[in-house]
């Protein structure tokens, strides 16, 4: 076949899509006003779609020190942390990492993405075996097929299925790397941790989650899902981003195991690709400080997450199994899905619309997310904004 004849049947199939307008592949942010207001199609929206979930984006202390380290050390840093790119702030900020989890290693990696792609591809090769857990995010597959490891997927949040699997490699679960998340990305729950730690230690295979969006959100201090199952010890290693509720880019692994460091020497999304911004890793410093004292922050993002997730309940949504920032709708087809979705944002609200493939179990969703920056007057108008949705139909 042509190379780009394959993108006909593709693109028809988009057409009906791409006809809705605003644009649902590309919506255009025209002007942000604060971490939950921007303006989208000419209208200000209600944002109840990002990953704020800290609401840090516009925090005076995350300005200062970004605005701080542009005007001391420049836009870029215009090279790899094998180069050029490795400044004394990238190590300071490992250092405040290693010391959130109680861990001696850390690595800063240029995304989250980055970070599960470098992680996973760095620990493991050929012959070695990953384990990954069906609801994984698309940068752990990406990451395992990366790595060359034979890859087994297992039933999402199911212990006794890992269990199963591990008994079936024998001995080669020693060379095994079993991988979860602490929050999932797209349903919002939460993984079984502890039993997964119990899974891992009876197999002597490792343990590695990926905290994306847990982290700030779970925990006395931030840590995650790990904080909360008490498990910091058991895990071997812990993977992150900045681009959540630290409201910046980048990502990180921590862990005890001394061999983290010698991936900084063959992890290729490590050393080919530029580090962090100066800017990046200045606000992601100062948000640090704040998530691990930010309680009054958590309190007001549970409260808002447990108000909504009620409300959609008592009108009828399908949600995820469990109440939490991240709160999806599940829809029968794309076309209620889009009709909802523009429904919602001529009201003005801004939620995600996410469909198959990168939403679970083949069904289209709303992703609605929470900001500790939602104040009580912005969740009246999110439920009554659902209410009326209700109503109408
Ligand atoms: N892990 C998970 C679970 C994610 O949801 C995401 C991003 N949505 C990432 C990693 C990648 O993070 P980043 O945006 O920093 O690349």
């Amino acid at each position: 076949m042509p190379l780009l004849d394959k993108f006909s049947s593709f693109l028809e199939e988009r057409k009906q899509l791409l006809s809705v307008k605003p644009d649902i592949f590309g919506t255009k942010i025209e002007k942000m006003y604060s971490a939950t207001e921007a303006s989208i199609d000419g209208h200000k929206v209600l944002l109840a779609g990002t990953n704020n979930y800290l609401g840090l984006t516009f925090n005076k202390e995350c300005l200062d020190a970004a605005h701080k380290a542009i005007d001391e050390e420049g836009t870029g840093t215009t090279g790899s942390r094998m180069a050029n790119g490795n400044y004394s702030s990238h190590r300071e900020l490992e250092k405040d990492l290693a010391d959130l989890y109680h861990c001696n290693h850390c690595i800063v990696f240029s995304t989250g993405y980055q970070a599960n792609l470098g992680t996973i591809s760095g620990l493991a090769g050929t012959g070695d075996v990953l384990l990954i857990d069906a609801h994984c995010h698309a940068s752990i597959y990406d990451g395992c097929k990366l790595s060359g490891a034979e890859i087994i997927r297992f039933r999402h949040n199911d212990p006794d299925d890992l269990s199963k699997r591990l008994n079936r490699l024998g001995d080669r679960a020693k060379s095994s790397l079993v991988i979860v998340e602490g929050i999932y990305s797209m349903l919002g729950d939460t993984a079984p941790l502890k039993e997964f730690v119990e899974c891992k230690k009876q197999h002597n295979s490792y343990l590695m989650i990926d905290e994306a969006h847990s982290l700030g959100v779970l925990g006395d201090t931030g840590q995650g899902l790990v904080e909360v199952a008490d498990v910091g010890k058991d895990v071997d290693f812990i993977t992150g981003t900045f681009s959540k509720s630290l409201g910046s880019i980048g990502g990180y692994c921590a862990s005890n195991h001394s061999q983290l460091d010698a991936i900084r020497y063959m992890s290729r999304p490590y050393i080919f690709t530029a580090s962090p911004s100066p800017s990046n890793i200045a606000s992601a410093r100062a948000a640090l400080v704040l998530l691990k004292e930010g309680k009054h922050l958590r309190e007001n993002l549970w409260k808002q997450s447990n108000r909504l997730y009620a409300h959609l309940q008592n009108l009828g949504f399908k949600l995820g199994p469990e109440p939490g920032p991240v709160i999806a709708a599940q829809l029968e087809t794309p076309e209620e899905a889009l009709h909802i979705w523009t429904t919602l944002l001529k009201k003005g609200l801004y939620v995600n619309l996410i469909f198959p493939p990168a939403s679970p179990q083949n069904m289209p969703l709303l992703r609605i997310s929470i900001s500790a920056a939602h104040d009580d007057k912005q969740m009246d108008f999110i439920c009554n904004v659902f209410t009326e949705l209700m109503n109408e139909k």
